[in-house]
């Protein structure tokens, strides 16, 4: 039986944040890349130990820390060696020289737009929500949007806006994230359009986007539960249904740099109409729409009662909770789809771990026992237990994490990757 635990999440890293990449597993990277890597995933550590932990020579280690000191990426710290040797002198360790750089990370959604300022050791240092009204955007305005949202957030944190090194921004829908394209976005009037480029012209800072059950996944990663994992599945449920998936430490992103769409995965043929406009879609027994079309109808409501989807599913909860026969049906069958598309990640990928995540995960029958007992049913029997699920229900400022996430990496490529190399020649 699958073990199902719901944790509180906090988006703050206790100690260090990002991928805690085993060591000797990823040796490809430049090894200033490593060893700053593995300084920031573990907050403080003892040059001898980097030494230890990576594999390489104490003198190496000293030069490239040396290089990345004088650069201004890292600074020595003073530490209290344990309880034991307190009497002799602090001990030096070497930290992430946190405040000379910050990036800013903002997710733009229909009900609400986010963002946070963070320093380049991943602390937040100011956060800002906008409630919005839910509309499709122009371009323009959506511009105007996260201009306003980084300049109030810079200006919370203290930070000039333009000395940000880059801009992670998170919209849902289709992004090709390599190119910076957004396809299609419920947030954008616009398809197909070159969203990095644009708001890098208008913002004068680096950008880069991706959507949004990446930028969970993404905030799993370097904030949250899946940041020892190699391999691990991030399932969201909103308005629609989307997955992110890392393999080794990374995110994947397929070979034209989409996003996994669980949602659209087909679990019925000529099933139930989705809003992609096909039929059969996962998203369409399982999404707020779903959930919404078939409340309508079981409890009698009228149209002005059916105006907010959130009042509405509120409302249809409440009922399951009270014993309604018909409104607990809707959700135990939404429940069984649900348990078919997670059996096929399972059968397909093989994860150590699923984090189900979003907003729907306060509405428990969603995950009931019989749910996970359906979705066991349906993994194939190999005579191991299938993957831990756990349940996070994170707070407002989790995509925008993702997103500063998003842009940490950017930045720490272009400072210490291997494309820096290839740039240069
Ligand atoms: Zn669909």
């Amino acid at each position: 039986m699958a073990q199902i635990r719901t944790i509180p999440q906090s988006a703050q890293p206790k100690k260090g944040c990002g991928p805690l990449i085993d060591p000797l597993s990823d040796p490809s990277r430049p090894l200033r890349q490593q060893i700053f890597e593995r300084v920031r995933a573990v907050g403080q550590i003892a040059r001898v130990q980097l030494s230890k932990e990576l594999g390489i020579s104490p003198a190496s280690v000293t030069t490239i820390t040396s290089e990345l000191i004088e650069t201004g990426i890292l600074e020595e710290v003073q530490t209290l060696r344990d309880a034991e040797s307190s009497r002799g002198r602090p001990a030096v360790a070497l930290g992430v020289r946190s405040g000379t750089r910050h990036v800013v990370g903002i997710k733009l959604s229909d009900r609400e737009h986010t963002a946070v300022l963070v320093d380049f050791a991943g602390n937040l240092i100011a956060g800002e929500a906008i409630e919005r009204t839910p509309d499709a955007m122009e371009l323009d305005a959506l511009l105007n949007a996260a201009a306003e949202l980084l300049s109030r957030v810079c200006a919370k944190g203290g930070v000039e806006p333009h000395t940000i090194s880059a801009l992670g921004l998170g919209v849902p829908g289709f992004v090709d994230s390599e190119k910076g394209i957004v396809h299609w976005s419920p947030v954008l009037t616009e398809r197909h359009i070159d969203l990095a480029a644009a708001l890098r012209a208008r913002l004068a800072v680096p950008v880069v986007v991706d959507n949004d059950a990446n930028l969970v996944t993404l905030a799993e990663l370097w904030f949250g539960a899946g940041r020892a994992l190699s391999d691990f599945a991030v399932v969201t449920i909103e308005h629609g249904v989307g997955m992110g998936y890392v393999i080794n430490h990374r995110i994947y992103r397929g070979a034209r740099g989409m996003g996994m769409e669980l949602g659209h995965t087909k679990v019925q043929l000529d099933g139930a109409l989705c809003r992609c406009g096909q039929r059969g879609c996962l998203e369409a027994y399982v999404a707020d729409y779903a959930l919404v079309r078939e409340a309508r109808t079981a409890l009698n409501l009228t149209h002005k009662e059916t105006q907010s989807v959130a009042t509405l599913l509120e409302s249809l909860y409440a009922h399951a909770k009270g014993g309604n026969s018909a409104a607990r049906s809707i959700f135990r069958r939404a429940g069984r789809y649900l348990a078919l598309g997670l059996s096929n990640v399972v059968n397909l990928f093989d994860p150590q771990l699923i984090i189900l995540s979003g907003e729907r995960m306060r509405y428990d029958y969603l995950y009931a026992k019989e749910t996970m007992a359906e979705m066991q049913e349906l993994s194939l029997d190999t005579g191991r237990d299938i993957p831990n699920i756990e349940i996070h229900a994170w707070g407002d400022l989790l995509w925008a994490h993702g997103a500063a996430a998003l842009a940490l990496h950017d930045v720490t490529e272009r400072l210490l990757g291997s494309s820096r190399e290839m740039a240069a020649q």
